[in-house]
C-alpha cells in the first residue's frame, strides 16, 4: 500500500526532536505569546528574507487578517475588487468575502495551474485593489510578471503562499514577493505543525504591527485596544515544533523534488498529461497532480493496485452552494481541471522504489 501521504512517517523520522521541543515547552511554564513564537517568527522570517513574520492561528486567519489590516490601515475599501485564481482552495476567496471585499475570478494558465499575467491584466478595472496569487501545488506564481503590473495599477499583492513554503524563483522565495503573503501550517503541508498554525511574511512595519494587534484582539499593550480584533495565536507548542521543522524543510524538498523527477522521467501514458516542468529547481511539489480525461478509470485501477491518490480539488469554488453569487460564472478551464486533476501520492519519507511503483502502474493502467 502506498498512502498518499503518511505523516506518521513524516514525524516519526523526527520523533526525538520533536518530544524535546515539546518538553521544553511544558517544562517552561509559558504556552502562548513567548519565546518560541518570537524565535519562530524570526526563523521563518529569515527563512523568507523578510523583515517580519507574525504568527496566527491558521492559514485561512493569515489572509483574512492581512486584508483586514489593509481596511484598517484604509489601503482598501469594502467593495474593492480583488483578483484571485478560480482554481484555488475555497480558503481564499473566503478571506476575501469575509472582508466584504469582491473576488474576481480569473482563469488559470492550463500549464501551470497558476495565475497568467494576460489573463489578470483583461481583469482589472478602475475598482480592482488588490491579487493573489496563489503558488499552487508548490510552484510559484508568475510574481515578476504581475509584480510589475500591479506597480503599473497601484495594486496590493497578497501571495497565498500555503502551498508554496520555500518555492522561488531566482533565489527570491515565495512570502518576499508581494506586500505580504499569507501561510498554512496546517499539518499535511509542506512545513506542517501537528495542529493548525500560520503566519503572515512582509516587510512592511506598519502593516507588521497592525497585524500584532489584529490577532491579539487588537491591542498592542495589554488592555489598550486600537482594533476590533480577534483571538489568533499560533501556541508556543505548535511554534517550537515548527521550529524543529523548519530545519528540516529543506531536505524534505529535496526528496519531493526526487520523488517528482521520477514520475516526470517514467510516466508515460498516453491518456495522462503530466504538470509543466520547466523552473523545476524552484518547485517544492506541495502535491504533483496530473490530468487525465478518464480521471475516475485511473483513480479506481490505481486504488486496485493499493496507491492511494486524492483530488484537489473536485469542485471549483464557484460551483460551491457557499458562493451562489458566482454560480452564473462560466469558467471552462477552470472547470475543465477541476474534472481531470488526480494528485499522485508525494511524501517526503516516501521512497524512489515506491513512486517507480506508482508510476508503473499507471503505465500498466488501461484506459
Ligand atoms: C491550506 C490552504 C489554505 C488555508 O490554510 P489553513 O491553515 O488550513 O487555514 C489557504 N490557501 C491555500 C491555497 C491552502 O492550500
Amino acid at each position: 500500500m502506498i498512502p498518499f501521504l503518511n505523516l506518521k512517517s513524516v514525524n516519526a523520522e523526527l520523533r526525538t526532536e520533536l518530544l524535546d521541543a515539546c518538553a521544553r515547552v511544558i517544562d517552561s511554564g509559558w504556552y502562548i505569546g513567548g519565546n518560541e513564537l518570537a524565535a519562530f517568527e524570526q526563523e521563518f522570517a529569515a527563512y523568507c528574507s523578510t523583515t517580519h513574520c507574525i504568527g496566527v492561528a491558521n492559514g485561512l486567519d493569515a489572509l483574512t487578517l492581512t486584508l483586514r489590516a489593509w481596511l484598517e490601515l484604509g489601503r482598501l475599501q469594502e467593495g474593492d475588487e480583488v483578483i484571485v485564481p478560480a482554481n484555488t482552495y475555497i480558503a481564499t476567496l473566503l478571506a476575501i468575502t469575509e472582508n466584504h471585499l469582491k473576488p474576481v475570478l480569473v482563469e488559470p494558465d492550463e500549464g501551470s495551474f497558476n495565475l497568467s499575467h494576460a489573463a489578470v491584466a483583461a481583469a482589472i478595472t478602475p475598482r480592482t485593489k488588490a491579487i493573489i496569487p496563489v503558488h499552487l501545488y508548490g510552484r510559484l506564481a508568475q510574481m515578476p510578471e504581475l509584480l510589475d503590473l500591479a506597480s503599473e495599477h497601484q495594486l496590493l499583492v497578497l501571495e497565498d503562499a500555503a502551498q508554496g513554503h520555500g518555492a522561488s524563483l531566482s533565489g527570491r522565495k515565495a512570502g518576499n514577493w508581494g506586500d505580504a503573503a499569507g501561510f498554512s501550517f496546517y499539518p499535511g503541508k509542506n512545513l506542517g505543525a501537528l495542529g493548525d498554525a500560520g503566519a503572515i511574511t512582509t516587510s512592511d512595519d506598519e502593516l507588521a504591527e497592525t497585524l500584532r494587534a489584529l490577532r491579539n484582539y487588537g491591542s498592542h499593550e495589554k488592555y489598550r485596544n486600537l482594533f476590533q480584533g480577534v483571538n489568533s495565536r499560533l501556541d508556543e507548542i505548535q511554534a517550537a515544533i515548527l521550529r524543529v521543522k523548519l530545519q528540516h524543510l529543506d531536505r524534505q524538498t529535496e526528496q519531493r523534488r526526487r520523488i517528482a523527477r521520477c514520475y516526470l522521467d517514467l510516466i508515460e501514458h498516453p491518456a495522462v498529461t503530466l504538470p509543466a516542468w520547466g523552473e523545476e529547481q524552484q518547485h517544492v511539489w506541495h502535491l504533483f497532480v496530473v490530468l487525465s480525461k478518464q480521471r475516475e478509470q485511473l483513480q479506481q485501477q490505481l486504488t486496485r493496485s493499493g496507491i492511494q491518490t486524492l483530488i484537489h480539488y473536485p469542485i471549483a469554488p464557484h460551483r460551491q452552494n457557499a458562493y451562489p453569487e458566482l454560480g452564473h460564472l462560466q469558467l471552462p478551464i477552470t472547470e475543465r481541471l477541476h474534472d481531470e486533476v488526480l494528485s499522485l501520492p508525494m511524501d517526503p519519507s516516501m521512497t524512489l522504489e515506491q513512486a517507480h511503483e506508482v508510476a508503473q502502474a499507471i503505465n500498466n493502467a488501461t484506459l
